[in-house]
């Protein structure tokens, strides 16, 4: 069992993260993501693997004129080819070109790889790894020895593992890391082999796990319990095939659940931007489902979960979510009972008389709305208004009474659309006409021009999102489409419905709520600053 409270954090997110499937960073993503990590505490960066691309040479180049605060920026290298030609090998020369006052290099610890791939004997591999460490140890970096596939290795031959890992230690290795590189391991078997090295070895042990086996995560925790003092993953599990251990898990996990101390415990608040930052660069949709950090982490649909945790939200949530930066959410659906109600009238500062009353009929009329095909949890923008005018407090700033839609598709394949609206605001009626290059489009520009004349701040308004599903798609061209708009202004973003049998008019509902809300928004606030 581990006493030692510290764990030291290697993030290989720019190297074995950027070997995720569909994700390429640039030079540049690349220096703002080492800069976020080094604001968040991390204690080792893995940069790229000089050797094998261009592209991370040319970061490294970029990286040494960055002033790190709290990490140490590490390159990464497989050991020489040849064991007699170790001073000359190129591989080597660019770890060291890297100029990184850390360095992790890679051996071969599986018989199977050391023979296969690379055709040498036990000895041969044997000296390859020792020659390699100990001459960039000589360098005076310090020295991160990858034992590659060693878990594996280790269930084909103990003694060869082994021999490999004590080659890397006799070389000067300031720390081992026992790899599992095909991320097949289960936790128990990693607790129980970590456990025996550390009573080998005498420098430090650390951890690289895969998640082939939905392990990563746990395999790693099992491994700090076990004694290592070192562990590696990715910013959201980014990596080779399945990904590598999620330090978004890891990093909560051994502090809050563990007791153990690691450098950026210190700033976990910024876990979920950071994971956010790190999706956004990488150009990835964020894994609502992600534990910690991900919107449905701390989101509660149920009623009977939301009536609890009004009362103390332990009672559903493992831990308070701001301690990670993330928030509590209630959505609003079919499921939903008078609780999510509350819970939403509070959130939005609106007072009730009979809230119990009031809830029931609001359940009630969601359930029929949700039934017809709308959908509220992604639109919470139409959720408020829907229970203002339930509540008397709001009514639509303007109505269209026609809407008039062109379409022409050009044989040369251009493709215009005209909108032609008719919109009233008090007594006084518009009559607009827009083109645009889809009839959505059209529509939108039309209904905007009609309105600017009475509400001219609605020109910030833009578009962020449209999406359109199909509700019951056996019907085939009778079906129900639901339209989801999401809009905003520069400063905050907003999302509306609309559901109908015709697109265009599920179009117009959910831009008509979009508009609707911006002007409510803009009177409340105008009424607050004239009453404060
Ligand atoms: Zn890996």
């Amino acid at each position: 069992m581990n006493k030692n409270p510290y764990v030291e954090i290697f993030d290989t997110t720019l190297r074995d993260g950027t070997q995720s499937e569909a994700i390429s960073l640039s030079i540049q993503d690349k220096v703002y993501i080492t800069q976020k990590l080094d604001e968040f505490g991390i204690d080792f960066i893995e940069g790229g693997w000089p050797g094998s691309n261009p592209k991370d040479e040319e970061y490294f180049e970029k990286a040494k004129k960055l002033t790190l605060k709290n990490s140490k920026l590490c390159a990464f290298g497989s050991t020489a080819r040849d064991p007699k030609k170790v001073e000359t090998d190129n591989n080597l020369q660019k770890l060291l070109k890297s100029e990184t006052p850390a360095i992790s290099i890679f051996g071969k610890t599986w018989r199977l790889h050391s023979q296969k791939s690379l055709g040498l004997s036990d000895e041969e591999n044997e000296d390859l790894i020792f020659k390699s460490v100990r001459f960039l140890k000589d360098q005076g970096r310090q020295i991160i020895y990858d034992a590659e596939h060693f878990f594996d290795g280790y269930k084909d031959d103990q003694d060869f593992a082994l021999k490999m890992l004590k080659a890397a230690e006799a070389g000067g290795a300031d720390v081992i890391v026992l790899c599992d590189t095909n991320g097949g391991s289960l936790p128990d078997e990693v607790y129980k082999i970590t456990e025996k090295m550390l009573k080998n070895l005498s420098v430090p042990v650390g951890i690289h796990a895969h998640n082939d086996g939905e392990m990563a995560v746990a395999n790693t925790l099992q491994a700090v319990l076990a004694g290592a003092v070192h562990v590696q993953g990715t910013i959201n599990g980014f990596g080779e095939r399945c990904g590598n251990a999620n330090l978004c898990s890891v990093i909560p996990n051994l502090t809050l659940k563990m007791g153990k101390k690691t450098a950026p415990s210190r700033n976990m608040q910024k876990l979920t931007s950071l994971s956010h930052y790190v999706d956004e660069l990488m150009n990835q949709a964020p894994n609502t489902r992600a534990a910690f950090v991900g919107k449905s982490a701390f989101t509660h649909k149920g009623g009977i979960h939301v009536s609890s945790i009004l009362k103390d939200n332990r009672m559903y949530e493992h831990i308070d979510p701001s301690v990670v930066g993330n928030r509590q959410h209630v959505i609003i659906s079919d499921l939903s009972g008078g609780s999510n109600i509350r819970y939403k009238a509070q959130e939005l500062g609106l007072k009730m008389e009979d809230d119990k009353e009031f809830s029931k009929k609001f359940v009630g009329q969601i359930k029929s709305l949700e039934y017809e095909g709308f959908q509220f949890d992604g639109a919470e923008a139409s959720f408020e208004l829907l229970m203002l005018a339930e509540l008397n407090e709001y009514e639509p700033f303007f109505e269209v009474t026609y809407t008039k839609i062109n379409v022409l598709f050009s044989p040369e394949g251009h493709k215009y659309a005209e909108a032609v609206l008719k919109v009233k605001v008090g007594d006084e009626t518009e009559h607009t006409a827009a083109d645009g290059n889809g009839p959505v489009n059209a529509l939108d520009k039309a209904l905007r021009k009609a309105l600017v004349r009475f509400y001219p701040e609605i020109r910030d308004i833009h578009l962020i999102d449209y999406k359109v599903r199909v509700l019951n798609e056996r019907n085939g061209t009778a079906a129900k489409v639901r339209v989801l708009v999401e809009s905003g202004d520069g400063e905050k973003m907003w999302s509306t419905v609309g559901v109908s049998h015709d697109i265009i008019e599920a179009s117009l509902q959910a831009l008509n709520d979009s508009l609707n809300y911006k002007i409510l928004k803009l009177q409340k606030s105008e009424n607050h600053a004239l009453t404060s």
